[in-house]
């Protein structure tokens, strides 16, 4: 079974957000548990919580079905150490946040090196912040999101992500989100279902479905292999309907939030509707 959904809005609260992906549709959502282009927010109130508990009880999303994302200014891997322990405790407020509300998937964009440290050197900073986290914080894993390689962010190649998984010391607590735009722009073509079938083969090799914990379904504005990361709506970007309805009737895609962040909210509903289409129409075969 696919759960499928959107990245919606939990401005009135994150309740509201689960409203909002209850009006879609949706079978999964992500959010925000605080504005993420600020460093603070004020802790989550018990009524906060309760009200975002019961909405997801109401509304049937148990945890495996939301995919909370971190704020865009966490850097784990950052070179200075100033700013590296900013972002690690940050990082850890958010997977307290995540815990306090009963979820127990954290999804984060591995790091930046800013041309100041070297691949490695990163990659491993990344994996000891991971462990700082986990070792303070319990039941939430962390889900590394693969990158479009953009400036000097990590996470474009599989080869990134499993050198991360490799220096976390506890692998259950440690996932990832394929984002298909971020894939596509990183070199791994999704045009046509062989393509699909080669560059997800090519996942299981270096990193390995046991470890895929979410999606981000997203079409490409930007061009193939061109680092630049560009969201389109489903079917009028460069990577076309196909990959979603291959992704959809695959079930190594089972039971993990499968995440909208296309560019027209407007028409998510439309979206979420097609992609379960594609799923049915397997059943019904
Ligand atoms: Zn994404
Ligand atoms: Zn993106």
């Amino acid at each position: 079974m696919k759960f499928v959904g959107a990245h919606v809005s939990a401005s009135g609260g994150v309740d509201q957000a689960v409203i909002r992906a209850h009006e879609l549709n949706a079978t999964a959502f992500a959010l925000f548990t605080k504005n993420q282009r600020q460093w603070k927010a004020a802790p989550l109130s018990s009524e906060v919580i309760d009200k975002f508990k019961s909405a997801c009880a109401q509304y049937h999303y148990q945890p495996a079905q939301i995919l909370p994302h971190d704020s865009y200014l966490i850097n784990l891997g950052h070179p200075v150490e100033e700013a590296l322990e900013k972002s690690r405790d940050a990082f850890i407020d958010e997977l307290e946040r995540c815990s306090e509300l009963g979820l127990t998937l954290l999804n984060f964009h591995p790091g930046s090196h800013l041309m100041q440290i070297d691949e490695d050197k990163c990659l491993a900073r990344i994996a000891e912040s991971i462990n700082i986290a986990l070792d303070k914080t319990q039941g939430v894993t962390a889900v590394i999101e693969n990158t479009a390689g953009q400036g000097s962010n990590l996470g474009f190649r599989f080869e990134h992500l499993a050198a991360i998984i490799d220096g976390v010391e506890d692998k259950s607590r440690v996932g990832v989100c394929i984002d298909t735009c971020h894939a596509f722009a990183a070199g791994y073509d999704l045009r046509t279902e062989e393509e699909c079938s080669k560059t997800f083969a090519h996942f299981e090799r270096i990193v390995g479905f046991n470890y895929l914990r979410g999606m981000h379904l997203n079409d490409a504005k930007s061009a193939f292999d061109s680092r630049v990361d560009r969201h389109h709506s489903l079917g009028e970007g460069n990577i076309g309907k196909t990959a979603f309805s291959w992704i959809m009737r695959d079930p190594r895609f089972d039971g993990i939030p499968l995440i909208l962040e296309t560019v027209n909210p407007d028409i998510w509903a439309e979206e979420i509707a097609w992609l379960k289409e594609q799923e049915s129409a397997v059943q019904a075969a």
